[in-house]
């Protein structure tokens, strides 16, 4: 059973490998960011909700995040394994979803707080995202800090941490990914 969390800062680029590995695995990718910013494009209630929070760089509350998580989790495509990007990332996050599931690994991607900044910066300047804005990073990589970087921790207490280095080059990433999850 492969039921993973991604873990890491804004920037680290969790998403593309969780794209990678999804693929490869058949297993969903689920990224909660691409699910709210599907609500918010669909002009849905959950939209409309989180895109007061998404668009200052703070956290959707956990009540609302958790309700959207369980329900996803709950869809038939997710028995096999699934891969969360962007969930948990909160203490609180973590705890619901260890009363829902056992995770058999977290990933942390770790980067540079410098190389992390600069990715989104020109990220930003391509403006494909409304919350990629100077300002909105800065509360991005905050937020981060305070409330998700904690999680590294609880999984390293729990032994199912592993850690890659997200400052290589995508290939190379997906393969320390591969060989942390022993897959080759
Ligand atoms: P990034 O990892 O680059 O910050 P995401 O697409 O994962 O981007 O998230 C974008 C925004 O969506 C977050 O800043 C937050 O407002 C909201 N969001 C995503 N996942 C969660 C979550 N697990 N809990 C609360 N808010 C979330």
């Amino acid at each position: 059973m492969m039921r993973l969390v991604f873990l890491g800062p804004p920037g680290a680029g969790k998403g593309t490998q969780a794209k990678i590995l999804s693929e490869s695995l058949n297993i969903p990718h689920i990224s909660t960011g691409d699910i709210f910013r599907y609500n918010i494009e669909n002009k849905t209630e959950l939209g409309r909700e989180a895109s007061e929070f998404m668009n200052r760089g703070f956290l959707v509350p956990d009540k609302i995040t958790n309700a959207m998580v369980l329900n996803r989790l709950s869809m038939d495509d997710c028995k096999n394994g699934y891969i969360l990007d962007g969930y948990p990332r909160t203490i609180n996050q973590a705890e619901f979803l260890d009363s829902m599931q056992e995770i058999n690994h977290a990933v942390y991607f770790y980067l540079r707080d410098e190389i992390a900044i600069e990715r989104l910066m020109s990220r930003a300047k391509q403006e494909s995202r409304s919350d990629d804005s100077p300002e909105v990073i800065k509360n991005r990589l905050q937020v981060y800090k305070e409330q998700t970087q904690p999680l590294i921790n609880y999984y390293k207490e729990r032994g199912t941490l592993l850690e890659i280095d997200a400052g290589a080059g995508i290939t190379m990433i997906s393969k320390d990914v591969r060989r942390a999850l022993k897959l080759s």
